[in-house]
């Protein structure tokens, strides 16, 4: 038994896309009307906190005490992914080309990943969702949350392809002996991480490293 975990947002639509500025612009704004800041600073902490903590809730809740839960009403729920993303029949053959079973592995809410799903046309290629709330917050790069869902999967690291765009994320899915595929062209992926440039041209890579 194998299983692939595929991140959602930049790795299965184009990065750039006006659905992930959409979620951006809301969390500036979030951020400008809570912390209480003009939106050019607000921006910047947005990025900073991202950066820094892996999804800019969790750098809100540790900086000022705010409940994640209220980023993701505010910033992520409210999002209507079809408004901005077009179906792409191309991400669902390739998706369908990979054998092993799938999970969306994504540091965004469940209903908000089951909408682009819904959108992409790409809900029943999925086996499952490990979101945001699958490990109570915690956001990818944090290790608890890739050691969880082994444990979930009953699996080792070792049987295990984790495909990002991120490359602040493969980190700790290295150390657990996952296989590590990076999707698009951002690079800066560490060592050991294999690299393609579309998510059409995963299942190929994921052939040639036994998956
Ligand atoms: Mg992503």
């Amino acid at each position: 038994m194998q299983a692939v975990l595929v991140d959602l947002d930049e790795t299965l639509y184009a990065p750039g896309d006006a659905l992930i500025q959409t979620v951006d612009r809301r969390i500036t704004a979030f951020i400008a009307w809570r912390v209480g800041l003009p939106w050019d600073r607000a921006d910047l902490m947005r990025r900073d906190l991202w950066i820094e903590f892996g999804t800019t809730a969790r750098g809100l809740n540790r900086l000022f005490d705010i409940d994640p839960r209220e980023v993701y009403r505010f910033a992520v729920d409210a999002v209507d992914p079809s408004l901005h993303l077009v179906l792409d029949q191309t991400v669902g053959e390739a998706l369908r080309r990979i054998s092993a079973p799938r999970y969306v592995f994504t540091n965004a809410s469940r209903g908000y990943a089951e909408r682009v799903l819904e959108t992409l046309g790409i809900a029943s290629c999925f086996d499952g969702i490990f979101s945001i709330e699958s490990c109570f917050y915690n956001p990818k790069p944090t290790p608890i949350c890739y050691r969880r869902i082994l444990s979930t999967l009953g699996l080792d690291g070792e049987r295990v392809a984790f495909l990002d765009d991120n490359p602040n994320n493969f980190a700790p899915a290295l150390a657990l002996g996952m296989t590590c595929v990076q999707v698009g062209e951002r690079g800066g992926a560490p060592e050991g991480v294999s690299r393609v440039a579309r998510f059409q041209d995963v299942p190929d890579v994921l052939s040639s490293l036994g998956f």
